[in-house]
């Protein structure tokens, strides 16, 4: 890590970062399989976007009380100590945020916000909650937990458990909501990706932690620097589409990784 020393450095975090804060990594050398639910899907499957509203319903309280680990703050201490530029991450967790980093793109989207398909105004999630809440008196604690349709087995049999769930539509227009959050499928808004090119641009180096870059939305980051020739340290466990650009491979988790280089660093 002695090659960062000096350096102004760009960090680049997947699932991986916020796996010690509770949320579940899909893509994780442990993960179940995975059918990830496309874009195509949620708009064109109304009983599909049904499920998918049921279980964000349960599920949304969880994500809304997790909190920042020691990874997370480590990052925060780098971009106080003037280390790290800034923060691109594809969770949408908001974790970085609440751990004080301040220069953070949230990728692919976030979490706590909801968007209308057809006349594009913005909500915030908690105030849909209270929609769905009264549109679904008791259901929370009728089914307990929803499966997720994204790992079962027999995608049919799961999305039948919630088929008298009612989704909100927009307030203002009747259109579809969705959470402000890219799916696979959706393409990454193009001024977002500018922006997060120019963090690349801005840093001496790329610092990827806790992201196996299956989707081409973090690789080509590692590509952009890679050109420039600027190092790149990846830190992941297993394997990522990264390795063969990267100066340094760091095959260990994020939290103690980013705590001890935190801690190199700012010293
Ligand atoms: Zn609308």
């Amino acid at each position: 890590m002695e090659l960062l020393r000096g350096l102004r450095v760009t960090a680049l975090t997947g699932a991986g970062v916020s796996t010690d804060s509770g949320i579940p990594d899909y893509r994780g050398p442990d993960s179940p399989p995975r059918n990830p639910m496309t874009y195509q899907q949620f708009v064109q499957d109304e009983a599909f976007r049904r499920h998918y509203w049921a279980r964000n319903h349960v599920g949304w309280q969880h994500v809304h009380r997790t909190h920042p680990n020691a990874g997370h703050r480590a990052l925060a201490r780098l971009e106080d100590a003037g280390v790290l530029v800034g923060l691109i991450t594809q969770n949408v967790d908001l974790l970085h945020e609440d751990a004080g980093s301040r220069n953070v793109i949230d990728l692919h989207g976030r979490y706590d916000r909801v968007i209308c398909l057809q006349c594009g105004r913005v909500i915030s999630r908690e105030h849909l909650a209270e929609r769905l809440t009264a549109l679904n008196p008791g259901f929370v604690e009728s089914i307990g937990d929803v499966e997720d349709v994204e790992i079962a087995p027999d995608a049919d049999a799961v999305i039948e458990q919630t088929s008298h769930f009612r989704p909100a539509p927009c307030e203002f227009c009747g259109g579809v909501l969705k959470p402000e959050i890219v799916y696979f499928g959706e393409n990454v808004p193009r001024e977002r990706v500018e922006r997060a090119y120019a963090m690349v641009d801005d840093g001496d180096a790329l610092l990827v932690a806790g992201s196996s870059l299956t989707v081409m939305s973090g690789l080509r980051f590692v590509r952009h620097a890679a050109k420039q020739e600027k190092p790149v340290v990846i830190v992941n466990r297993g394997w990522t589409r990264g390795d063969p650009l990267a100066t340094l491979k760091v095959e260990a988790g994020t939290t103690e990784t980013l705590t001890a280089l935190a801690e190199a660093l700012t010293r």
